[in-house]
C-alpha cells in the first residue's frame, strides 16, 4: 500500500487558474475584480451588474460531531464540485480560517483530500488580511475607550462595567484575564480587562451579518461597550468612533473570491464563532453568490444544533433569505462514538455501535424538518469505514424515507459528490415549507424554549438568578426583540459535553445573558464558552515548517 497525499500534497498538485479566469466563470465583470496576488481576489460588490438574488441556498450542517470534525468543509467544497460536473452554475461561501485553530488543534480549515479550495497556504495563513482588520477595528474602539477615562472619561463610564475586550487570532489562555493601565499617571486608568479570539469579537459578527457598508456603520454604532456608573449603556455612538471603525473595515467587507480543487468560484469570507456568534460565513457573501450562481453551497460551523438553527433563526432573518435545501453530514466514526465507544476505540468498525447512535442523527433530522424542510443525508466517507458500517446508515435512512447516499468526495473530489448532490437538486425541484421557529415578538423565554425543546429535544429552559436579573433589564431595554444566540457546547445536544446520542428529559440552564446590538441578537451562555481557546499539549504549530523552496509543511 503506498501513503495517501497530504492536503498540502494534493494542494500543491492541483493546478490552479488565475483568479481573472475564475471571476469571468462566476460572471464577474472585470471592474468588480480586485487582484489580490495571482489567484485571490476582492470583490467589489457595488460594481456587479444589478442582478436578483435568485441562486438556490444548500447549507450543510452535520450530526453532533467528534473533536476531529465530520468534515462540513470538505463536503461543502466537494458538493460545490459534483454540481458543478453535473452542468449547474454553482459557488461555494465558506468561513475564512482562524489562525487560532490552525495553529492549535485543527492546523488547517480549507476542507480536505480532493475537496478543497485553494490556495489552502495561503487561505489558511493570513489570507487577505480581514481578519487583522478586524482585530485592528476591535483593538481601535477599546484603545479609543481607555483614552476616553485617561481624558476625562466625559460619559462617566464604569470602569468595573466595561464589556468590550480586547481580541488577538490565537490561542493564547493567558491574555485571558490581564490588568492594563500600569505604569502611574500617564499610563491611563488601571483596570481588569481581557482578550477574545477575534473570531468573538462582535466586531466579525457585525461585518457577517451587514448588507451594506451604510448598515455596517449602523451597526457598529449600536455596540455596547459597557455601563455608567448610573448603569445605563454606553455605546460605540457614544464615542463618536463608528466612522473610523467602518473605515478600518472597509476593505474587510469586501468577499474574497477563490477557487476549489475542481474550479468552481468560491466565496470565503468572515468566520464568526459558532458559539457565541452565529457561525457561517459573511452575508454579503452568500447574497453576491446568490446573485451570480444558480446553486450556492455554504454550511455553518458544528451541528445542525448550533450552526443550522442560527443559520435559520439568525442569518436566514436578518438578511431575509430562505434555504433552498438541507444536507446534514454523518460519518461513521462519529456515530459510534454516539453509540458510546470511547474516541481512541472509533477505528475498529463495529456496525452495532453505529446503529446505536443513529438516534443523534435522527434527532436533526427532526430538527431539519421543524424547520420545513426535508434534509438530505451525505455519508461521508473515510478510509476505515467497513461496507457494512456504511450499509447500516444508508439502510437505516431509507427504512425512515430519508434521501441519503455516501458522499466519497475526500478521496474522489466533485465525482464523488455526485449522488449526494442528484437528491439534493430534487428537494430543491420539490421546494419546501420553510419557516422560522420563533417570531420575533414572542417573549425571550419563549424563543429560548423554542429552541431548547424543537432543536436539542429537551424539556425545558432553566435561566440562573443572574440570567433573570440581565433578562428584566433587556427586557426594559426592549432589546428582547432580538432573536436568542445559543452558546452551548457541540459535543452533547445537552449542555454536557460528556453526555451523547439523543438524550431525553433534560434542562439547559442559562447562566448569563449577553446582548449584542450591534449584530443584532442576545448570547445565552450556558455551560463554560471559552471565548479564548488555550493550545493543545501538542499544537498543530510543532508539525509546521518551509521547506527550500518557500513552501508550507504541515498545514491540513
Ligand atoms: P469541519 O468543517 O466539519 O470541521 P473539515 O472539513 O474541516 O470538518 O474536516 C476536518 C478534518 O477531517 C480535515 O483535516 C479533513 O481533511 C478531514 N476529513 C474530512 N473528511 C474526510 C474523509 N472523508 N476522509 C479523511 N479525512 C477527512
Amino acid at each position: 500500500t503506498t501513503t495517501p497525499l497530504t492536503d498540502l500534497e494534493i494542494a500543491h498538485s492541483a493546478a490552479m487558474r488565475p483568479i481573472g479566469e475564475i471571476a469571468r466563470k462566476a460572471g464577474i465583470p472585470d471592474e468588480a475584480l480586485e487582484p489580490y496576488g495571482r489567484y485571490k481576489g476582492k470583490i467589489d460588490i457595488t460594481r456587479l451588474p444589478h442582478k436578483e438574488e435568485s441562486g438556490k441556498v444548500v447549507l450543510v450542517t452535520a450530526i453532533s460531531p467528534t473533536p476531529a470534525g465530520e468534515g462540513k468543509s470538505t463536503v461543502t467544497v466537494g458538493l460545490a464540485d459534483a454540481f458543478s460536473l453535473l452542468g449547474e452554475q454553482t459557488m461555494v461561501a465558506l468561513r475564512e480560517p482562524s489562525l487560532g485553530p490552525v495553529m492549535g488543534m485543527k492546523g488547517g480549515a480549507a476542507g480536505g483530500g480532493y475537496s478543497q479550495v485553494l490556495p489552502m497556504e495561503e487561505i489558511n495563513l493570513h489570507f487577505t488580511g480581514d481578519i487583522h482588520a478586524i482585530t485592528t477595528a476591535n483593538n481601535a474602539l477599546a484603545a479609543l475607550i481607555d483614552n476616553h477615562l485617561h481624558q476625562g472619561n466625559q460619559l462617566r463610564i464604569d470602569q468595573r462595567r466595561i464589556t468590550w475586550k480586547r481580541v488577538l487570532d490565537m490561542n493564547d489562555r493567558a491574555l485571558r484575564r490581564v490588568t492594563i493601565g500600569l505604569g502611574g499617571p500617564s499610563g491611563g486608568i488601571p483596570r481588569e480587562d481581557g482578550f477574545d479570539i477575534t473570531v468573538a469579537s462582535e466586531v466579525m459578527a457585525v461585518l457577517c451579518l451587514a448588507k451594506s457598508l451604510d448598515d455596517l456603520k449602523e451597526r457598529l454604532s449600536r455596540i455596547v461597550i459597557g455601563y455608567t456608573f448610573d448603569k445605563e449603556p454606553v455605546t460605540v455612538r457614544d464615542l463618536g468612533a463608528e466612522g473610523a471603525l467602518t473605515l478600518l473595515l472597509r476593505e474587510a467587507f469586501k468577499p474574497n473570491l477563490v477557487q476549489t480543487i475542481g474550479g468552481t468560484p468560491a466565496l470565503i469570507h468572515g468566520g464568526p464563532f459558532a458559539n457565541i456568534a452565529h457561525g457561517c460565513n459573511s452575508l454579503i457573501a452568500t447574497k453576491t453568490a446568490k446573485k451570480l450562481a444558480d446553486i450556492v453551497v455554504t454550511e455553518a460551523g458544528f451541528g445542525a444544533d448550533l450552526g443550522a438553527e442560527k443559520f435559520m433563526n439568525i442569518k436566514a432573518r436578518q438578511g431575509d433569505f430562505k434555504p433552498d435545501a438541507v444536507v446534514i453530514i454523518a460519518t461513521v466514526r462519529a456515530l459510534k462514538m454516539h453509540g458510546g465507544i470511547p474516541k481512541d476505540g472509533l477505528g475498529s468498525p463495529d456496525s452495532d455501535a453505529v446503529k446505536r447512535g443513529l438516534p443523534n442523527l435522527s434527532r436533526h433530522i427532526d430538527t431539519i424538518r421543524a424547520f420545513g424542510l426535508e434534509p438530505v443525508v451525505a455519508l461521508n466517507r473515510f478510509t476505515a469505514d467497513t461496507e457494512e458500517e456504511l450499509a447500516t446508515v444508508l439502510e437505516w435512512c431509507r427504512e425512515q424515507g430519508i434521501a441519503a447516499a455516501v458522499a466519497d468526495v475526500w478521496a474522489k473530489g466533485g465525482e464523488g459528490g455526485k449522488d449526494v448532490a442528484r437528491l439534493i437538486l430534487e428537494k430543491i425541484e420539490a421546494g419546501n415549507e420553510f419557516h422560522q421557529l420563533y417570531d420575533e415578538f414572542d417573549s425571550f423565554e419563549q424563543k429560548v424554549g423554542a429552541v431548547v425543546q424543537k432543536v436539542y429535544g429537551g424539556d425545558g429552559v432553566l435561566f440562573t438568578d443572574k440570567a433573570l436579573k440581565q433578562l428584566q433589564d433587556i427586557e426594559k431595554r426592549g432589546w428582547d426583540i432580538l432573536p436568542v444566540c445559543m452558546a452551548k457546547t457541540q459535543y452533547s445536544l445537552t449542555d454536557d459535553p460528556g453526555i451523547m446520542g439523543r438524550p431525553e428529559g433534560f434542562t439547559i440552564t442559562v447562566r448569563e445573558l449577553i446582548p449584542k446590538l450591534g449584530a443584532g441578537f442576545i448570547v445565552c451562555l450556558t455551560g463554560d464558552i471559552m471565548t479564548m481557546p488555550g493550545l493543545p499539549k501538542k499544537p498543530a504549530a510543532m508539525n509546521m515548517d518551509i521547506d527550500r523552496e518557500g513552501h508550507a509543511v504541515g498545514l491540513m
